[in-house]
């Protein structure tokens, strides 16, 4: 018997450096699997009026590659207006970004139609669709980085809230007094556990630097990742004790190599979380890597078109027959 055909679809995940896309297909059984994926350098330094064209021009590209694709998605490293389609705040890339349309112009250069994702959100879907997060009902991600991303999954499917935010674990107040964070507030999770004030903490160049000096026993490097490592669990106890997930999926740059972090994160979690049983709570590192911002991008276009086909009136037959 025939089930229904697969379907390719296009992901663009816009980064501070790099512009990632990939192509993905659903297959008749929804099942996803990456067929094809590649990276330009972000042209960062011309703004907005450079990257819009730019993530036109490499989508098409890939369409070229890949016939047949029906839908996009664009992973934008920041906040955005999903109803206008525009940015609203991008901390780490030069504006003005705010209101600045990207899926009409990119769904123009593309003639398909164009979904926009918070690039954390992203990662959740990819991880949640073919990564650690795959089978679980609820899950928490978190994304470690130049920034601290996270992702909330209910009933298998990432929330997004009303305007795309949601999930954003990492500007929750762990500490009212804590140092300033880029969002305006002060005492975020972020705050402690960015890349650079992990660098601080532990007083190295880099966050990667901090992590080795640990790995060889430098006992300050230790100690600084043991810091951050209880800001981390007590923001990720916060989400086990509001969400009761079945799964935590951690990734980003320093996740990889943050054995000591986690290690840390985890005492405290156990120390902290009283309602639930946190033995029941798997705790995985992630498993799409720097890809995974792309691919989710690619199935969240293709679930947001899927919906709003599944939403709209019934073709178009008349409701009295011409005459
Ligand atoms: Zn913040």
């Amino acid at each position: 018997m025939d089930g229904p055909a697969a379907t390719r679809h296009l992901g663009l995940d816009l980064g501070a450096t790099n512009l990632k896309w990939t192509v993905v297909e659903r297959e008749g059984d929804g099942s996803w699997r990456t067929l094809d994926r590649g990276s330009v350098v972000t042209r960062a330094a011309g703004g907005p009026d450079a990257i819009v064209p730019q993530l036109g021009e490499v989508g098409h590209e890939a369409m070229r590659r890949w016939p047949g694709i029906i839908t996009a998605g664009v992973g934008i490293p920041g906040l955005y207006d999903p109803k206008a389609g525009a940015t609203r705040f991008l901390v780490n890339l030069r504006g003005p970004w705010d209101g600045y349309p990207v899926a009409a112009p990119v769904g123009a250069a593309l003639g398909v139609p164009v979904a926009l994702i918070n690039d954390a959100r992203a990662f959740g879907v990819a991880e949640l669709r073919l990564g650690a997060g795959r089978g679980a009902s609820s899950m928490v991600g978190l994304t470690l980085g130049t920034g601290v991303g996270g992702v909330i999954a209910v009933d298998g499917k990432v929330h997004q809230g009303h305007d795309g935010t949601a999930g954003e674990i990492g500007h929750q107040t762990i500490d009212p007094d804590g140092p300033d964070c880029n969002c305006g507030n002060h005492g975020c999770l972020e705050a402690f556990a960015r890349a650079d004030r992990i660098a601080e903490a532990c007083g190295t160049a880099t966050a990667e630097e901090a992590v080795e000096r640990a790995r060889n026993g430098d006992a300050a490097a230790i100690e600084g990742l043991r810091r951050v490592g209880r800001y981390l669990g007590i923001g990720i106890g916060n989400m086990i004790v509001v969400l009761s997930p079945d799964r935590i999926v951690i990734g980003g740059g320093i996740a990889a190599a943050g054995d000591l972090l986690l290690e840390t994160a985890r005492e405290e979690i156990r120390r902290r979380v009283q309602t639930t049983s946190v033995s029941e709570v798997e705790i995985v590192t992630a498993e799409l890597g720097t890809w995974a911002g792309a691919i989710g991008a690619a199935i969240h276009g293709a679930e947001v078109a899927s919906a709003a086909e599944q939403t709209a009136p019934a073709a178009t037959a008349p409701a009295t027959a011409p005459r």
